[in-house]
């Protein structure tokens, strides 16, 4: 047997990719939620190929300066949490400081940032290691550039669907991402043409009208309740407008989309016989809780998380959704709608 030894750090990194970076998409939320991190208020995504020969990601965020960029691109490196206590009580979407250098490790990565200078920084990457790095004209922010994504990892590219599912999937984590975050204005475009435009107003209601349509917006109705661990607050679609799966129903816990079964049916089970079989309602969910009560470190995505009180909390927004749905001009309108 050969000896073990220790893998170098551009293996290491490409291993770790393959679980944070599965796809085009999961290039997009990645870069997506740095730059909501950032604080920024304005995000353009920008693709072409599906996002295989291209995604440009570029915000008006904190920057970053040119000493760190390194770090930026050094597995395990973040700025988000120092200690075991931060781990628990987590409040950026990231924090594992996996995602630049998992992406550079399968691709080929430009970076333009500032962090408040006269100049910026700009620096290139490919298959994980600097090629260069010099000063640079730019505004404050950053604008990260990935080319040729997994032309080192074949099995990866085979692996992919068609280049619409691609792009669907795409879309999807942009539109969900968006509905978290009605402050920000988020431009998505796919080889020049605007798939998504949100004002960025705060406006929760214009959000979902950028995302699924005025005529939908319009027949969203607000609900809202609290207890003492939980805030949840949102819109969710009038009985009779309904879609044929579950995907339509979106949770924000913290700012963050996760999946999460039992909550989704809590959201169902808030409009009881409002709801004939196979049929589901438009929702979206902002959930706020102390991120002490919340284990984000379950997976390298962070698409499901571990959380105390489950139980309580989907009675809360069963029980907030139902008496949403309960006040008279909704009933009206549901009967109306027969
Ligand atoms: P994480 O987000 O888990 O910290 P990343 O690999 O995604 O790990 O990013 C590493 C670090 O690079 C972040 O902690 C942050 O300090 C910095 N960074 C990444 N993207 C941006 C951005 N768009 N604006 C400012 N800083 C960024
Ligand atoms: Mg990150």
């Amino acid at each position: 047997m050969a000896q073990i030894h220790e893998l170098s750090v551009n293996l290491s990194n490409q291993i770790a990719a393959g679980e944070v970076i599965e796809r085009p998409a999961s290039v997009v939320k990645e870069l997506l939620e740095n730059a909501i991190d950032a604080k920024s208020t304005r995000i353009r995504i920008d693709f072409i190929d599906a996002g295989l020969k291209q995604i440009i990601v570029q915000d008006n965020g904190t920057g970053i300066p040119s000493d760190q960029i390194d770090l930026a691109f050094t597995r395990h490196a973040t700025s988000k949490i120092s200690n075991e206590h931060d781990l628990f009580n987590v409040g950026t979407l990231g924090f594992r400081g996996e995602a630049l250098a998992s992406i550079a490790a399968v691709s080929h990565v430009e970076i333009l940032t500032n962090s408040g200078g006269a100049s910026g920084t700009r620096a290139e990457f490919a298959a994980g290691v600097k090629k260069a790095q010099e000063e640079a004209a730019a505004t404050k922010g950053t604008q990260i550039t990935v080319k040729d994504l997994f032309y080192n990892t074949p099995a990866r590219l085979k692996y992919l669907r068609s280049p619409r599912t691609e792009i669907m999937k795409i879309v999807d984590i942009v539109n969900r991402i968006a509905l978290g975050y009605p402050d920000i204005a988020l431009t998505l475009m796919n080889e020049g043409r605007v798939l998504l435009r949100t004002a960025g107003n705060g406006n929760l209601q214009q959000t979902v009208s950028s995302v699924y349509g005025r005529s939908i917006a319009e027949k969203m109705l607000p609900f809202k309740s609290s207890d003492n661990d939980f805030e949840v607050t949102g819109l969710i679609s009038k009985p009779g407008l309904t879609r044929s799966t579950r995907n339509f129903i979106s949770i924000l816990l913290n700012g963050r989309y996760i999946n999460n079964f039992q909550l989704a049916t809590a959201v169902m089970d808030g409009y009881g016989t409002n709801l004939a079989a196979k049929h589901y309602p438009i929702a979206v969910i902002k959930i706020k809780v102390d991120p002490l009560l919340v284990d984000v470190n379950v997976h390298p995505t962070k698409k499901e998380v571990r959380l105390s009180k489950e139980t309580e909390l989907s009675r809360l927004i069963t029980n907030a959704i139902s008496s949403a749905l309960l006040a008279k001009d909704v009933q009206a309108d549901a009967i109306g709608n027969l």
